[in-house]
């Protein structure tokens, strides 16, 4: 059983804002567009009592609280702040989803061990948050996203909702259908005119019902969540998108010559992948040739990589089908759309991660050079 965490920041904008600026604490204070289409971004507690809600037009927020304080809002603040409160979500767990700048998940479910509750475990993540930017979150901890989401949302700010799997389905029967993931407000307004009032009223029907009036796919999606079923992981996302290494020959290589450097150069590639935890979905060949021509191929696989033997193989391969006359001044190997190794299930033996670990340890201590595989060396 997994336990995830949802982590929602509260009021976020105007609580950095209040935060900065003192005089603004316990002031109504709004952030967003202030232009004529300006419409409100975040605003504080104190002005969600004058009805002043997120994504209402500006001009309507100065219309319920005139006596608002109004800022432009400064993004820039705003995303310094968001790395610190992820640099505390990281303390806790490295399988952090940034889901939006005041927005997280978090796969707690290797973390509890380390407290004698959920609700220790959730104060903790608070405690942890408020002593290093001062600021608050919510946070809700459920067996899935879906729920994570729906328990921070419960009760807010400073909320600590926890969802356990008994508690899912009396949890679900009254909530409604808004509240499901992808129901818009065409989907709602279909199933309201079936009767479904709530999530509860689909969970209680066969699958084939929703699958008749939604399609397969909705049908299916929307049933399972409301069984409380959500598999989504957590996707740790990453700011390198993409990991490259290249080489430029002293003299021009034939395809031959090459394959010695496109070794090492995917054994670096693989190397970095396995440091950061991750795996490639994609691996693009760069060659330059003699006369400053410049090709990329590019291969997607449906099970990410990350050991050299298979990047090798496959940059290889897309060399061997450019034109054989021709001599190479560059070569590169790329890996990109990368996720993380954890969400992967279907992953080489162990022993073969057993070796690229010793390789990888010895490699860091003693240099590149104190193990060479046969076609890192040519000839
Ligand atoms: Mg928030």
């Amino acid at each position: 059983m997994r336990i995830i965490a949802h982590v929602d920041m509260d009021a976020f904008f105007a609580a950095v804002e209040q935060r900065d600026n003192p005089e603004l604490k316990g002031k109504p204070v709004i952030v967003g567009g202030q232009g004529p289409r300006g419409v409100v971004s975040t605003c504080s507690y104190e002005a969600r009592k004058f009805k002043v809600r997120s994504a209402m037009p500006m001009a309507q927020a100065k219309k319920l609280c005139p006596h608002g304080i109004f800022l432009p809002g400064n993004m820039k603040r705003y995303q310094e702040v968001s790395r610190e409160v992820f640099e505390v979500l990281n303390r806790f767990t490295p399988i952090v989803e940034v889901a939006s700048v005041d927005e997280a998940f978090l796969d707690l479910t290797g973390a509890t061990h380390f407290y004698n509750s959920l609700e220790e475990l959730g104060e903790a993540l608070q405690a942890e948050i408020k002593k290093e930017t001062s600021l608050t979150a919510s946070v809700g901890i459920a067996p899935n996203k879906f729920l994570a989401k729906l328990a921070s949302d419960w009760r807010k700010p400073q909320g600590l909702t926890i969802i356990r799997p008994e508690e899912v389905a009396e949890f679900l029967k009254t909530l409604p259908l808004e509240k499901l993931w992808g129901v818009g407000p065409v989907t709602c307004r279909t199933l309201k005119q079936y009767g479904f009032n709530t999530a509860g009223d689909l969970a209680s029907v066969p699958l084939e019902r929703l699958e008749a009036i939604l399609g397969k796919k909705t049908g299916k999606v929307l049933w399972e969540l409301a069984q409380g079923h959500d598999p989504r992981p957590v996707e740790v996302e990453r700011e390198a998108k993409s990991m490259g290494q290249e080489q430029t020959f002293q003299v021009d290589l034939s395809a031959a010559e090459v394959k010695a450097p496109l070794a090492q150069l995917a054994g670096k590639v693989g190397r970095r992948l396995r440091k950061e935890g991750l795996a490639a979905s994609t691996i693009t060949l760069k060659a330059r040739y003699s006369d400053f021509k410049t090709v990329t191929r590019s291969r997607s696989f449906s099970t990410p990589i990350y050991d050299d033997d298979t990047i090798f193989q496959v940059a290889w391969e897309m060399l061997k089908e450019l034109p054989t006359a021709k001599k190479y001044r560059l070569v590169g190997v790329t890996a990109s759309n990368l996720v993380s190794k954890r969400q992967l299930s279907l992953f080489a033996e162990p022993c073969q991660d057993d070796l690229l670990a010793t390789l990888d340890k010895l490699k860091a201590k003693y240099g590149n050079q104190v193990v060479v595989r046969g076609r890192e060396i040519g000839g």
